[in-house]
């Protein structure tokens, strides 16, 4: 399987080369040259396999022949045995024909688990075949970088540097990340917000020297494997209420757009998925760009919901591509635009293809706190502000077919929001109760990319 840049100046590579490469060096992001397909049976029977079996199948899709399924099974089986529950993705009926997905079960608490554990395993695999060590440079709006250093901490051929926003994630989201402590980990808390800390890590990027030097890569969800790991829940959520017979709507909290659109990426697999629904805090570039057909930046506003503190969403370059018939010349005009003017239009006929599948909504941080308490008081779960947030846009929502609301955080990363609009304190799971005794580590560093480059380069090499 070859995998193109949505930029068209980067030359192809294979599924190996596009998950340690992260970012192509056009600047553009990698996707597969053309989406496999998983027939009508192959779906029907996920409902009864394990979720490592699913997920082999559908990442090994993507990999084609560069990995041995027997090694990519094994791989799988092992992430998701770090899980502590047995479906993995459960999931929990809200109300007739609302379900809800718990992605949480992993060990940093939040949804992007389900990725990085896979993808820290790959890259472990893949590098120590090569006998190359790598750097992962990594942008966190809070909960990214909890889970790379969870999946990703003492690996042999891995060294991994965080950044985050300083003050603008919460304490337990930054103990996932700061109470590591193994030498393989640095994380520095940069004097800005998370839009400059993916700016930084993007001219990190296109600094060749740097890039060679450190063996630098990427696992935001830049990284096409972290799209293709997120694809499988959306298959197994669907499997198990009636899919391919039934049409299933996804409703996705969004922040850089990864999760809902791995949701589109299951679409054209084969999954038959009736609509998305984009739901964004009031940082709503996306909500606003599937309402209105304009992609135009913001000021980035604090909100309870911290990971989806974000105001240029990166996959949604992958979506643009797609919907422009796959023209990298204007993928890269609109993208370029948008760097330099903060905004741009989608041609109506890209945006009616847009529409054909998604939907946008924003939700204000009074709103994300009522979904809590009414969630908790209509059925007794106590659910994260991310996770209120994809609940409040579904009740202004009309969706076809049976709904699944995508959990993405454990009430308990986020206390003080949840305790203040519920008035119940969330508990963390006993696994990792000790979290506010473990000492700190990690440095501070002003929103500079020069400087944070020099930082980087001095712990790839010491
Ligand atoms: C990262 C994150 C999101 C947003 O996911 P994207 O793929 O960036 O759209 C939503 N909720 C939580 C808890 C997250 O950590």
């Amino acid at each position: 399987m070859h995998y193109v840049s949505t930029r068209g100046q980067a030359p192809h590579v294979g599924f190996v080369d596009a998950v340690l490469g992260g970012l192509a060096p056009d600047g553009g992001l990698y996707v597969p040259q053309a989406w496999p397909r998983i027939s009508a049976q192959e779906i029907a029977g996920f409902a009864d396999k394990s979720y490592a079996e699913v997920a082999a199948s559908v990442i090994g899709a993507f990999a084609g022949d560069e990995i041995r399924h027997g090694d990519l099974l094994e791989m799988c089986q092992e992430a998701y045995s770090t899980f502590t529950h047995s479906a993995v993705v459960p999931l929990v009926q809200l109300s007739p024909g609302v379900f809800m997905a718990e992605l949480f079960h992993g060990p940093s608490l939040a949804f992007k688990d389900v990725a990085m554990q896979i993808l820290a395993r790959l890259y472990d695999h893949l590098l120590g075949r090569e006998g190359r060590v790598q750097t992962i440079l990594c942008a966190t709006s809070g909960d990214t970088g909890g889970a790379a250093v969870e999946a990703f901490r003492g690996r042999k051929n891995v060294k991994v540097v965080a950044l985050f926003p300083e003050g603008r994630i919460s304490e337990v989201q930054r103990r996932f990340m700061t109470t590591a402590t193994e030498a393989n980990v640095a994380c520095v808390a940069v004097k800005g917000s998370f839009d400059d800390c993916q700016a930084i890590v993007k001219q990190a990027f296109q600094d060749q020297a740097l890039r060679q030097a450190v063996d630098l890569s990427g696992v935001n969800s830049i990284n096409f494997a972290r799209i293709a790991a997120q694809a499988v829940y959306f298959f197994t959520t669907a499997a198990a209420l009636g899919a391919p017979t039934r049409k299933i709507s996804f409703a996705v909290p969004s922040g850089n757009f990864g999760d809902a659109f791995a949701g589109y990426v299951a679409h054209r697999m084969g999954l038959p998925v009736a609509k998305i629904l984009v739901a964004t805090n009031a940082n709503d570039i996306l909500a606003q760009a599937f309402e209105t057909g304009r992609y135009a930046r913001g000021m980035v506003h604090p909100t309870m919901s911290p990971a989806m503190d974000i105001q240029s969403a990166s996959n949604f370059e992958r979506l643009y591509f797609e919907c422009v018939e796959r023209e990298a010349v204007e993928t890269a005009r609109a993208f370029t635009a948008f760097v330099d003017a903060g905004a741009f239009d989608v041609p109506p006929k890209a945006y009616a293809a847009m529409r054909e599948l998604f939907l946008g909504a924003a939700v204000s941080e009074d709103d994300t706190a009522r979904a809590i308490i009414s969630t908790l008081n209509e059925t007794g779960e106590l659910v994260d502000p991310h996770t209120a947030v994809a609940l409040s846009a579904l009740r202004r929502a009309e969706l076809p077919g049976p709904v699944v609301v995508m959990s993405t955080a454990h009430a308990a990363k986020f206390p003080e929001a949840v305790a203040k609009a519920s008035g119940v304190t969330p508990r963390l799971p006993p696994g990792v109760a000790n979290l506010a005794n473990r000492p700190e580590r990690f440095d501070r560093l002003p929103a500079e990319a020069e400087i944070i480059k020099a930082y980087v380069r001095a712990f790839a090499e010491g």
